[in-house]
């Protein structure tokens, strides 16, 4: 089935029903978003040719034309491919050559430089542009036809590590994915608005599908992006806001929200995922906004669903086992199976870490135009998602890292999340990330980059002893670094490779590298 098609179906239940806001304005009902979107679709169609299966790229801060360009794009029969608006244009040319989009829809339509974009892809401005003569009446009154297998998305990696590959996402994956949020992340009711903060190429809009299915309000914020007053404004205007945020933009929300005594009022639910929640982060978030939490693990390849930590269990601090429960990622989500596989592809059992490897409906299917990469990663049907990690008896999942951050030092393992725990709790660390760096003597050795609450207030004698007294002092770190940022991707994951190439060339400063 095509996606879209529930676009159609929410325009026929509730033609009325608030669809689409810009800050607190509403700019469409159902029936005025669906049948914009069947213009623009049209319009795809007759002015520029595009047929099933073409790709046609979107480099745009979020806005409600996004998201009627994401489903004209289905509605013709087209694969979307949503670029990061941060990227810098020649980046954005790669995927787009990558891709072989024949379009790409910009703000204002003037990003590239012609010789930038390959030869056959147009650039074209986001704004809606009329029907153009020769449509016959009644054409694409309904999605185009497409099988669950079909190309949706090509999601392309945030390449923290290496050039991006395009996911391959079908209907059938994106359904898959949005059915599981009601059951294991939250409850979606049409008086809901879900708040696009991040960004729409990424994990907030895939979570625009089941919000469009259950016929609730989609709210692109005035300041196209992340401004936590004015997301509390909309919150309390609006009221029923969920929203999916990246730990760093909660950890944000969690100090704004404190400056001027915000408690909360109007959201009903942050998804966060995408990296890790110190334990001391979320403790100050309980605090600030109440059960208001849940957070998923997923990567591009399974998107959103393989895990969920339900809101009763982050919420949950007078348990004895909420350390362990709120610092895992959950349990798997209802259309995933989870395993653990040792160095030979082989299950471990309960406890031990091992790759995460991941089954199910909403897995990729496969890289684009990478068939050994697809190789390496979907083996015998299972999803390898380089991520460590262990299953407890009691079913939930605890993420201990990339497999390519772990750090061996002389010959053990040592899992720099477990080491950042530890000093995220020191009350003077505002912010930390841990990496290995080549060591004759020991392979490798832990280093600590920190950004202190206030500069100079802390010493790497005082970090050492906060250490030495709650892990072992195997895992110490052999060197703290004390900088005032450090580097992250524009969907706020810190970039551990630039931390790597610094400790190799300390030149420049850390967090502009
Ligand atoms: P991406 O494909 O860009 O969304 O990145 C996915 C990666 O982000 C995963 O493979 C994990 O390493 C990390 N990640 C996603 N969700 C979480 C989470 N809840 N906690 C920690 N790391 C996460």
């Amino acid at each position: 089935m095509n996606i879209a098609h529930w676009l159609l179906d929410a325009a026929q239940r509730w033609p009325q029903r608030p669809a689409l806001f810009e800050g607190c304005r509403q700019v469409a009902d159902y029936q005025g978003f669906a049948a914009r979107v069947r213009c623009r679709a049209l319009h795809l169609r007759h002015a520029h040719g595009i047929a099933a299966g073409d790709r046609v790229a979107l480099l745009l801060k979020n806005s409600c034309d996004y998201l009627e360009l994401l489903y004209a794009i289905w509605w013709s029969g087209a694969v979307a491919v949503p670029v990061n608006a941060k990227l810098h244009p020649r980046e954005a040319a790669w995927i787009v050559g990558n891709a072989g989009a024949r379009l790409i829809f910009t703000d204002g339509g003037r990003t590239f430089e012609l010789p930038d974009l390959p030869a056959d892809c147009r650039e074209l401005p986001a704004e809606l542009l009329p029907t153009p003569a020769g449509a016959a009446d009644g054409e694409l009154r309904e999605p185009w036809p497409c099988a669950d297998d079909e190309l949706a998305w090509l999601f392309y990696t945030s390449g923290t590590t290496g050039r991006s590959k395009g996911v391959m996402l079908s209907h059938g994956n994106l359904i898959a994915m949005s059915l599981c949020y009601p059951l294991d992340v939250d409850p979606v009711q049409g008086g809901d608005a879900v708040v696009y903060a991040a960004p729409l190429s990424h994990g907030a809009g895939l979570y625009n599908f089941i919000h469009v299915r259950c016929g609730a309000r989609h709210v692109v914020p005035q300041s196209r992006g992340f401004d936590a007053p004015e997301l509390f404004g909309l919150a309390r205007e609006l009221g029923q806001v969920s929203l999916f945020a990246a730990p760093t933009m909660v950890k944000r929300m969690v100090e704004q929200a404190r400056r001027q005594g915000y408690d909360g009022t109007g959201i009903k639910t942050i998804v966060y995922g995408g990296a890790p929640m110190y334990l001391a982060d979320l403790a100050q978030a309980l605090d600030t906004f109440g059960p208001r939490l849940v957070q998923i693990y997923g990567q591009g390849e399974c998107p959103m669903s393989i895990s969920a930590l339900s809101r009763e269990l982050i919420a949950g601090r007078e348990h004895p086992d909420w350390p362990t429960s709120a610092a895992s990622v959950g349990r798997p989500q209802a259309c995933v199976e989870v395993r653990i596989l040792d160095a030979g592809g082989q299950p471990l059992p309960a406890g031990e870490p091992g790759e995460i490897a991941v089954r199910g409906a909403p897995v990729m299917h496969g890289y684009w135009g990478n068939p050994s990469a697809t190789r390496a990663t979907l083996v015998d049907g299972w999803l390898l998602t380089g991520d460590i990690g262990f299953l407890d008896s009691r079913g939930l999942l605890t993420l201990t890292d990339r497999s390519k951050d772990v750090i061996i030092s002389g010959g053990s393992n040592i899992y720099p999340r477990e080491v950042e725990e530890v000093l995220m709790q020191h009350p003077g660390v505002f912010e930390v990330c841990v990496v290995g760096e080549a060591d004759a003597e020991w392979g490798e050795s832990v280093v600590a980059f920190v950004v202190p609450r206030s500069p100079d207030s802390l010493d790497p004698q005082v970090l050492n002893q906060w250490f030495v007294t709650r892990m072992a002092s195997f895992k110490k770190p052999r060197k703290y670094l004390f900088c005032t940022e450090l580097p992250k991707n524009s969907y706020g994951k810190i970039l551990k490779t630039r931390l790597r190439q610094w400790l190799q060339d300390p030149t420049g400063t850390i967090a502009d590298r």
